[in-house]
Order: structure tokens, then C-alpha cells, then sequence
């Protein structure tokens, strides 16, 4: 045994677990220097031995936690049977590597997801910088902005970043195969082009009403309007339509009607179809106000300028202001796709208006 005593403060990670009743549980695990504080790891007992949705961010103290999180379930990493991935993002993949080496494991995902996965691995960081310094300039950024990307980067990406590459593929509506249990994968691209929700179609254990429970990833958070940029692809050309495609799944998610709702941040919650109307309602209410903006020919830059973010534009840092041009063009596809604004004929960078 050992007490508090005869260990050095801060030697065991603080562990944050909840039983949520028939076979699942949550793990909090720390993303190290981040607004969002945890990405909630799932951990879903089968026949086989534990599978996990999502991994968390690969971070020393976040591995600790997962370890320590999974003993406290009366398991261990050594025994993780598979690891099911939601999408791509590093606070969601960023551990699957280490639980795959530890256990293992296979890791599942959607071949969209796995193709950005793979490019990741691929694709040198100068040519990612060029493709990033064209888009900027398309998309009418000033010079100063883009000029730090010209140089191409400072310093080489340190080693061991890359994230792991999945050996199964999620098909959309497949039942997993996943022994004693019916876990359904629903696809619902927009946050990126392959993020899955996962559809736990057994009776809820407390019988709330509506259908399961749905493993929601960052497509369906309860108090955060998940980001909907464009799908960065340097090799693809096609004009993707990342706001559209989010709005179809929110709607799907909606009539699927699950009884509760497994988010990978903040917490759980019921009444999905009412948080779908609130975020369908948001992105109705933004598009309408780009409208109003659009009076006049605008850039993409010159849209995110002006639209509303959480803070004043001098106060977004510079990744975040590229984050945020992804957003305005984004919502510029969709309301062209809509009909509701074009491009302005020759100008040079394209400016659009609404019509
Ligand atoms: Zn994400
Ligand atoms: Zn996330």
C-alpha cells in the first residue's frame, strides 16, 4: 500500500472516471494547454476486452491518465481489444499509436480521415506551406500575412508526431464488428470529411426515452459550435462543400433521435433533436448575417475581417485568423451553393456578393 505520504505530490495523475451504466465509461483525458481542458476517451467493455472510442492527445501526463483511467475500470491498456476512431483530429487519434503498441489493438476509421492521416505522414512541411501561402493569397490575405509562410518553415516538425495509420476502415452504416455489442457507425462529414458518430443501438441502461446512445465525437458537442472549415487538400481540387455536408448530418443525427448523446468534450447530455435545432438555427442566423456583409464584393479575408468571432480581429492570433478564413469560405461555398451569392466575374482575388 502506499498513501500520499510516501509518494512525491503529483507522482499519480488525477484521474477523472464516470460510469455510465451498461458497459461504458469515460475517461477524461488531459489536452495539455487547451481551452477545451479533456477529450472524453470511451471505454466500452466486449467480449474480447475493452474498446476504446477515441484515444486522446499523445502527451506523457494525458498517456498516465489513460492508463490510470483504464486500471480504474478494472482493466489496463494491455488489454484494449480495439480502439474506434471518431476522426482524425490530434486530441481524438493522438494515443492511438501507444495503445496499439501496448495492446495490440486494431484502429478503425473512415477513409477520408485515413487518407488526411495519411497525407500527414507524407507530405513534406514545405510543400504544405506553399499550398497554404496560395490559398491565402486566393483568398485575398494582405502580404504581411502571407509572407512568414514564403519562407517555408523554420524548423523541421520534430520526430514522432505522425499520427497512426488506421488498419481497419469504418464503412457508413456498418454494424461494427464488435462481439456482444451493436455499435453502428453513422457518417456524418463536415467538422472533417471522415468523422463518424457511433450508434450504441442497445436500450439505454437508465430506459430514457429515444434510441441508444450515440457516441458523438466533435460533431455534436452541447455547449460548442464544433469549427467547419474547408477540407485542406493540396493533391484535390474539388470544391467541397464542408458547411452543407455538417448540416445534412446534423440533421440525420437529429431524426436518429438517440436517448443521450456521448460527446468527446464537456459533457453528456439528452435531447439531441434540440441541440440540433440550435445549431442548425446558429448556422441559418450566420449565413444570413455574411448576407447582410455581402452587400458589397468581399474577399474571403475581408468576410472573416468582418464577421463575428469571439474576439475582436487585432486579438486573433495568426493561426487562428487561417482558421478563421477556412471558416468565412466555408460559409462563401455554401451560399453560392445555395444561390444565395457569386463570385464577381474577373475580379482578382475573387470577390463575392450576395445576389
Ligand atoms: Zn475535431
Ligand atoms: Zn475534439
Amino acid at each position: 500500500m502506499t498513501d500520499s505520504l510516501s509518494e512525491p505530490a503529483g507522482a499519480r495523475p488525477e484521474v477523472a472516471v464516470r460510469d455510465l451504466g451498461g458497459g461504458v465509461r469515460s475517461v477524461a483525458v488531459p489536452i495539455p494547454d487547451n481551452p477545451l481542458g479533456y477529450t472524453l476517451v470511451y471505454v466500452m467493455d466486449t467480449d474480447r476486452g475493452p474498446v476504446l472510442v477515441d484515444t486522446g492527445w499523445d502527451d506523457p501526463g494525458s498517456w498516465d491518465v489513460l492508463a490510470a483511467g483504464l486500471e480504474a475500470c478494472g482493466t489496463g491498456v494491455g488489454e484494449v481489444h480495439g480502439v474506434v476512431i471518431t476522426h482524425h483530429h490530434p486530441d481524438h487519434h493522438g494515443l492511438s499509436e501507444r495503445v496499439r503498441e501496448a495492446s495490440g489493438a486494431w484502429v478503425a476509421m473512415h477513409a477520408a480521415d485515413a487518407a488526411i492521416v495519411r497525407r500527414a505522414r507524407e507530405t513534406r512541411p514545405e510543400r504544405w506551406f506553399t499550398y497554404m501561402a496560395a490559398k491565402l493569397t486566393a483568398a485575398g490575405a494582405p502580404d504581411e500575412h502571407v509572407a512568414p509562410l514564403r519562407g517555408g518553415p523554420r524548423r523541421s516538425t520534430p520526430p514522432g508526431l505522425a499520427p497512426a495509420l488506421p488498419d481497419r476502415e469504418i464503412l457508413p452504416g456498418e454494424l461494427l464488428d464488435l462481439p456482444g455489442r451493436r455499435l453502428r457507425a453513422l457518417w456524418t462529414p463536415g467538422h472533417t470529411p471522415g468523422h463518424v458518430c457511433l450508434h450504441l443501438e442497445e436500450e439505454h441502461p437508465a430506459r430514457l426515452p429515444g434510441r441508444g446512445r450515440l457516441f458523438s465525437g466533435d460533431h455534436l458537442l452541447p455547449e460548442i459550435t464544433p469549427h467547419i472549415g474547408l477540407y485542406e487538400d493540396p493533391d484535390d481540387a474539388t470544391v467541397t462543400d464542408p458547411l452543407g455536408d455538417y448540416l445534412d448530418s446534423l440533421e440525420r443525427v437529429g431524426r436518429l433521435a438517440p436517448a443521450e448523446v456521448l460527446p468527446a468534450h464537456q459533457h453528456t447530455f439528452t435531447d439531441a433533436p434540440g441541440r440540433v435545432r440550435e445549431l442548425l438555427a446558429h448556422h441559418e442566423e450566420r449565413l444570413s448575417g455574411l448576407l447582410s456583409l455581402l452587400q458589397q464584393p468581399l474577399t474571403p479575408w475581408q468576410l472573416a475581417v468582418r464577421m463575428e468571432w469571439n474576439r475582436p480581429w487585432e486579438q486573433i492570433p495568426y493561426g487562428s485568423r487561417n482558421i478563421a478564413v477556412s471558416e468565412a469560405e466555408a460559409h462563401l461555398r455554401r451560399l453560392v451553393k445555395l444561390g444565395r451569392a457569386e463570385a464577381v466575374a474577373g475580379s482578382e482575388p475573387v470577390t463575392y456578393v450576395a445576389v
